[in-house]
Order: structure tokens, then sequence, then C-alpha cells
């Protein structure tokens, strides 16, 4: 190139240098300055966004100050009740569609698009943003001009919209704020769920049965609760499902005997365990999650429990994450960490045929143990040590898994809209050729249930718990 200038005079060179210059300059400030308005600012909002994303437990919910009296709005409700965290998530987002494409809810023909949430939220701030000069421009209420109730309703708090967004959005957040407006602000929730909040209330359970009959189902077992034995070296959290739910009984039975057999000194709350308050909390009822909640530190720390195995990702999620906020702080591990370590230990001895003699076993990744949580391996590393059992993997596994559909409070709602999930999640499963689900959460046990007997293959396939495959190869089984 030099050789173009080489008989040009030093002091045209010197004009044109700075011509060049000035033009390079005045383009890059013009660059600078058009940034903000064009596609590339997501470059530096998502950059931003993925370096102040939060630290705290995934899908943890904030405790909300109930105490305020001077509170006037509870929840999101209109722009200005997102925090700027959620704003900047809004202008952070390429729109990719990863979180469409792997949206359960989406996916099953709901209205429900996570993408379109997070724009939607951008397109107000916009629209904003436009009229700032008009007399009177004002936010409008985002419930009904930016999103319905039914989009709402549909999230089954899965995750996995978070778990694949590249530019760290938070979408759960998002709508769980404004699920809390429509619950606390408006009483706007599905008609279903009117019984389970009540249950919850009186109860203590959303299956409304009554809270003194939370043991009954161990009446031959012995189970002497802490009031009575208080010694103990570790707390069985039975939950809901564990203490009402005929089919989560057996997995409640099957853990008693391995806990037995491997010689642990467990303890149980009986009918002091009320709901651990986590739906409640889904579905946006934080007045009555941390009623709940409160009543269970309490009885937790009148008999000083420090370590807790529950068989449910929904409570061990929330006992974990959220009642540290709560003054509950505890060892949480599910069922199957506690039987990994079991068998680790050599405290388990387990019987069985030759290798996969039992047959090939497949598991489900269950959202609040998988993305919550990070629990992939201990599952596995149960199903592996059962001599007997093959283990499959589906398509879709650990962190790509689909939902079962029950999450976020959808287990008590009719799915009126779109296909079924749990129908499309037994599908998956069921390609992978295995015959036996094994699952590790009452919730998932009941969706993919009725999804095998939905689609007539209760002769063929069957659904268990990683405890019950557990519990029937101990020595006196
Ligand atoms: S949490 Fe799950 S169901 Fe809800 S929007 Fe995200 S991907 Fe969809
Ligand atoms: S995955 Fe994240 S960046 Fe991509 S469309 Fe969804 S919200 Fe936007």
């Amino acid at each position: 190139m030099a050789r173009l200038f080489w008989h040009a005079q030093p002091e045209s060179l010197t004009i044109a240098h700075a011509v060049v210059w000035w033009f390079h300059f005045i383009l890059v400030m013009a660059w600078i300055a058009w940034l903000p308005f064009g596609k590339l600012w997501h470059i530096f909002s998502g950059s931003l966004n993925l370096l102040l994303r939060s630290h705290k437990p995934s899908g943890h919910i904030d405790k909300m100050d109930l105490e305020d009296e001077q509170a006037e709005q509870f929840g999101v409700g209109a722009l200005e009740h997102l925090s700027w965290k959620r704003l900047l998530d809004a202008d952070a987002c390429v729109r990719c569609g990863r979180c469409q494409q792997n949206c359960p809810a989406n996916l099953t023909g709901k209205p429900l698009n996570p993408k379109q949430v997070i724009l939607n939220v951008r397109a107000h701030m916009e629209e904003l943003y436009a009229n700032r000069k008009q007399e009177g421009a004002e936010t409008k209420n985002l419930h009904g001009n930016w999103i319905t109730a039914d989009e709402l309703w549909s999230c089954t708090t899965c995750m996995a919209c978070v778990s694949n967004c590249p530019m760290g959005i938070e979408h759960l957040e998002t709508i769980i704020g404004m699920r809390q407006h429509l619950t606390l602000m408006e009483s706007d929730f599905p008609q279903e769920v009117i019984a389970v909040f009540k249950g919850m209330e009186n109860n203590g359970n959303p299956w409304a049965l009554g809270s003194g009959k939370r043991l009954d189902w161990a009446e031959d077992l012995d189970l002497k609760p802490l009031s009575v034995e208080p010694e103990h070296e570790i707390l069985f959290w039975i939950g809901c499902a564990g203490s009402f739910d005929d089919r989560a009984i057996k997995v409640s039975r099957a853990l008693v005997k391995i806990l037995r057999a491997a010689g642990v000194k467990f303890g149980v709350l009986g009918i002091k365990e009320r709901c651990c308050g986590e739906t409640a909390r889904r579905m946006g009822n934080e007045y009555l999650a941390q009623t709940l909640i409160g009543n269970n530190v309490e009885t937790l720390a009148k008999y000083n429990v420090r370590r807790i195995v529950t068989t449910c990702p929904h409570g061990y999620n929330t006992l974990k994450n959220e009642y540290p906020d709560f003054g509950g702080n505890y060892e949480v591990l599910h069922h199957t960490e506690l039987i990994a370590e079991l068998l680790q230990a050599g405290r388990l001895k387990l019987t069985g045929a030759s290798h996969g003699a039992g047959g090939a076993v497949v598991f489900h990744d269950s959202c609040y143990l998988g993305r919550y949580n990070d629990v992939y391996n201990p599952p596995r590393e149960v199903l592996r040590a059962v001599p007997d059992l093959e283990l499959y993997e589906a398509d879709r596994r650990r962190a790509r898994a689909l939902c079962c559909g029950a999450g976020g409070g959808r287990m008590w709602m009719e799915e009126n809209l779109g296909s079924r999930i749990n129908l499309a999640r037994i599908d998956e499963l069921i390609a992978s050729g295995a015959k036996t689900v094994a699952v590790a959460c009452p919730f998932c046990m009941t969706m993919l249930t009725d999804g095998i007997k939905d689609k007539d293959l209760t002769d063929t396939h069957k659904v268990v718990d990683v405890a019950e495959l557990i519990a029937a190869r101990l020595s006196d089984a």
C-alpha cells in the first residue's frame, strides 16, 4: 500500500491522514452513540446480565416482606414492580429461541412462550420510552395487556428456559412475580386451586385430609414421632404425598425399610409435620407459604433437627434453599443421595440376579432435583449398583430432560390447553427401549403413571421409585 503513496507530497499526506483519522473517529463515535438503539446492544446488555446474574440457588424465591403495613403492592402487576435486574433481562434477550424450544408448555401447544414473556416486557419498556414526552404516559398493568393468566398458569416452573438461556435471563422470577400479583392482589387463580389452598390452610396438606392422619400409613411400622422419641441421627421428612397419596406411601415404606436395613437412626415429625409450602409459593400464595414455613421452622427447632432426608424433590428444594431465609438451616438430602451414600459405605447389601436379568430401566430426571439442585448422579449411581438392572438413558436427559408437567402447582390444575405434557415425556422415556421408568419424585410418579395408563401400556411398562427398586433387593425382601 505504501508504494501507492510513494511519490505523494508530505503536505498532502498529512492532510489525507487527518481526513482519514477524523473519518474513523466520527464513524466510531457514531457507532457508539447508535449502539444502545441497535441489535448489537445485546452484546453489552447480555454480558452485563451474565456478569450480574444471581448466585442464589436456581429458582430461589425471595422472601416477601408481608409485615410491611405500608405496602400497597405484592408481586408484579406493572413494569415498575420489576427489579432493575428483571428489566436488564428484557434488554439482554437476543431472541435465540432456546427457552421456547425447551419449554414443555410451549412444546405441547399451550399459550406460554417464555421468550415472548421477556420480549413483551421489553416492548412495554420501549413503548414507555417512545411515549415519554407525551402527557400522561404511564405504565399499563402487565396483566391482560402484555400477558394473560392462561400463559402464567401454564408454567410448570421446570427451569428449562432459565437453564437454556445463553444470556442468563431468569424468566421464572418474572413469571412467579406475576403469579404473586394475580394470587395476592386479584385472587385470580384457577378454580380447582381454591380447595388446595384451603386444604393447606386448614389441614396442612393439599389433599385436605385430616392432619391427625399423617402417620396412619405407618401404623404397622411402629414409627415413633420425635415428640415421643426425640433421639435421632436424621429426620425423615415424609411430605404430603408420602403421607397421603397411596402410591407415594409405598415409597415412604420402602425408604423406612432401607433406613432400618442400614441401621440409620431416623425420626419423623408425625402429626406435627405441615406442608413444606413449596407449591403455595410457586402458585404465588406467599402468605400461605410463609405461614406453613413458619410453623415448620418452629417445630424443627423444637426437636433440634439438623439433618433431613426426604423423598420429594419439591420439599427438598424448599427445605434446603428457601428455609434458610426463614431461620431454618439444615443439611438436606434427597433419598437417592442418602441411599447412594449408604451403598457406598457398604451399609446396604443388595441381592439380585446377574447383570441385566431384571431388565432395562430408564431414569427420569425430576426438574427440582436436576435443574434446580444439580442432583443428576446419585440416582444413577444407585441404579447402577443394582446388579440385575441395566440403566438406559432417554435422549432428553439430565439438564435437558423434559418436565413431567406437575411442577409449579400444575399437579393440582386441569390441563385443558394443548396436549398433555406427561404423554410427551412418557413417549420419550419408552423410546429408550426400557420397560421400567425409575423416578425419584412423587409428582413425577403420578404424572408418568397416568401417562402409562393413558397410553394403555400398563401390561408392559411400569413406573417405580428408585427406593422401591432398592428395598425390593434387600436381603430380607
Ligand atoms: S419454567 Fe418451564 S414451563 Fe415455565 S416458562 Fe420456563 S420452560 Fe416454560
Ligand atoms: S433463550 Fe434467552 S436470549 Fe434466547 S430467546 Fe430465550 S430469553 Fe432470549
